[in-house]
């Protein structure tokens, strides 16, 4: 190599290198991205600290984009951005480290026989493994006759059980991260990934296959909200990249995480998880990939038939990663500093969210969904990623700090959030939880909405000055807020709300405002009708352990029927 300028590196006659393939560099083999090619000469940007790399050190060139090796043992696992190891805490990892090529042996049990026609996705064997039994697949691309396939046996990743035409299968199977896998067909989304947060599901619900974005300043509840679903969402798998944060909010998730129990299978969360750690003190090019090796695991799964969910905390900070590189290359800077092609990466980010016809047979479809936090400095939405992130998403979480200060969490602002899926995901809320449930949503939509006009005027003219329907309003809304909106992340029994319960709650909060209206058209003045009992049975039934909820929703009922009496 010919010069060494912080993470960037010169090499000379590095012949027929091609673009974004990765180099080793120096004599501990430090990984790097090809980022330039000009006159002979190849820009190299180091995913580690260079320091120790002198002129006159060897690179080479190593074939082949960054690529991440996917197979078994990835679930439960703890990683880096490049998807390298890390045991225990977000630690640095030795220099030149490369991802681990595991000792286990691993259970295969084959599917097919020799001689068999396969193509890609086609299942050939089976590992046993978490949370499901692990297929071992025809790589994409590949299609041919089954010429060799081991008899079912222990092998380690890296053994070669089969053969499809030329080409050797192994347990593990490379992808290069920037390139989405291929899949048969995409689908519609139409089921909503349930995320067990009242405020998501009921107002703003995400399909899975579909993608959403949290915004909020600091402080507002992003980081709590993104580990409240990769707790508690209905995926399959969960992809979390913790992405340029900072390194205690991940040990506190390597802490947790691990104690956790997941209610619907009764075994560690950690068995469906994979958290990919990339946390600011580490190097920033790698930071940039951390999420392109969450989108490459999540689509592995996703081939598989599974539905995985995705959580990038947070997406600004990949954007200043991306600035960071442009700026050391000298590029052209557009907004703020931010690349031009900002808002292109990031759309090309999302696409790889979906629900889709995995390639083979049997047939099967599995989706991804990308949710991502985004902390505009200051928490100003105008900054171009917040922008260009509000172009592609289809739901919107806006985090509010009024709400935050008032310790109204989650903090979702029920003016500038929405949703894309409401309409399409009605059907199956309808089934799954009432058929009411889109009335139920577009009521508490209605009330937010009315008591935000009311407390304004109420702000202007006195709340004394407002007619009795509107008072009642103001109380009821307070209610849907405190007992059906706000639900507490660390309320043992709150933390995470059914769909039943959500449905509950909501029927029960907006069931007191009509109990209320009605006591006011029979003629009692607003003095008369008191809504405190209700409020209070609500709020025990909100907090009551599952299997008390049904009594305690039954006294709310009662304190109903006592509202016009
Ligand atoms: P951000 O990531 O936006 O900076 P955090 O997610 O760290 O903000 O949240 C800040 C604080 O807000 C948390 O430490 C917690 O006290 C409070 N908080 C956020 N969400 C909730 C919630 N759902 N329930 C209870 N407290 C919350």
């Amino acid at each position: 190599m010919a010069r060494v300028n912080g993470p960037l590196v010169e090499v000379e006659r590095l012949a027929g290198v091609a673009m974004s393939e990765v180099v080793a560099l120096g004599p501990q083999a430090l990984p790097g991205e090809v980022v330039g090619l000009r006159d002979g000469v190849v820009t190299v940007q180091a995913y580690e600290y260079t320091g120790g790399l002198r002129p006159g050190d060897p690179a080479t060139a190593g074939g082949m984009p960054l690529s991440v090796r996917l197979g078994p043992g990835l679930l439960g696992g703890v990683y880096d951005g490049l998807l390298r190891p890390l045991s225990g805490a977000p630690t640095w990892l030795a220099p030149g480290a490369r991802q681990a090529a595991a000792g286990t042996a691993w259970a295969f049990r084959p599917e097919v026989a020799a001689g068999t026609e396969v193509s890609a996705g086609d299942v050939l064997g089976w590992v046993d493994g978490r949370p499901l039994p692990h297929p071992v697949q025809v790589p994409p691309g590949v299609t041919g006759r089954v010429g060799r396939i081991v008899a079912g046996g222990a092998y380690p990743e890296d053994a070669v059980v089969a053969t499809v035409g030329a080409r050797e299968v192994r347990l593990v199977s490379t992808w290069p991260v920037r390139r989405p896998r291929p899949y048969a067909e995409r689908l519609d989304a139409t089921e909503p990934l349930v995320t067990g947060q009242r405020v998501v599901d009921l107002l703003y619900p995400v399909a899975r296959g579909s993608t959403a974005g949290v915004p909020g300043g600091f402080g507002t509840g992003k980081t709590v909200l993104l580990q409240q679903l990769a707790k508690w969402c209905d995926a399959d798998v969960i992809v979390y990249v913790g992405c340029g944060e900072r390194g205690n909010e991940m040990a506190e998730v390597l802490d947790e995480f691990p104690r956790l129990v997941d209610p619907r299978t009764g075994r560690s969360i950690m068995d469906r998880t994979v958290l990919v750690v990339n946390t600011s003190n580490m190097p920033v090019a790698a930071r940039e990939a951390s999420v392109y090796v969450g989108a490459t695991i999540a689509e592995y799964y996703r081939d598989m038939g599974l539905r995985v969910a995705v959580m990038a905390d947070s997406l600004s900070r990949w954007a200043e990663a991306l600035r960071e590189i442009g700026a050391r290359l000298q590029e052209m800077p557009g907004e703020e500093g931010y690349p031009t092609y900002l808002g292109d990466r990031l759309g090309k980010f999302f696409e790889r969210a979906g629900c889709v016809n995995a390639l083979g047979t049997p047939a099967r479809s599995g989706s991804v969904t990308l949710i991502s936090a985004i902390s505009p400095p200051g928490g100003d939405f105008s900054e171009p990623v917040t922008q260009a992130a509000l172009r592609v998403v289809g739901a919107l979480w806006a985090l509010d700090p009024a709400l935050a200060h008032q310790r109204q969490f989650p903090a979702v602002d029920w003016e500038t959030s929405y949703s894309l899926y409401a309409a399409a995901t009605t059907p199956w809320f309808s089934q799954h939880a009432g058929t009411d449930w889109p009335e139920l949503r577009s009521r508490t939509l209605e009330l937010m909405q009315r008591d935000r006009e009311l407390r304004e005027i109420a702000g202007l003219v006195g709340p004394e000055a407002l007619q009795d329907a509107d008072r009642l309003l103001l109380e009821s809304a307070r209610i849907v807020r405190d007992t059906v909106l706000a639900q507490s992340a660390f309320d043992p029994h709150d933390a995470v709300s059914s769909v039943a319960k959500t449905h509950r709650l909501a029927a029960l909060a907006l069931g007191v405002h009509a109990a209320g209206t009605a006591a006011l058209q029979s003629g009692r003045t607003i003095e008369r009708v008191d809504l405190t009992v209700a409020r209070h049975a609500l709020a025990a039934a909100r907090r009551a352990a599952p299997a008390d909820f049904d009594a305690r929703a039954a006294d709310v009922e009662s304190a109903i029927a006592g509202v016009g009496t």
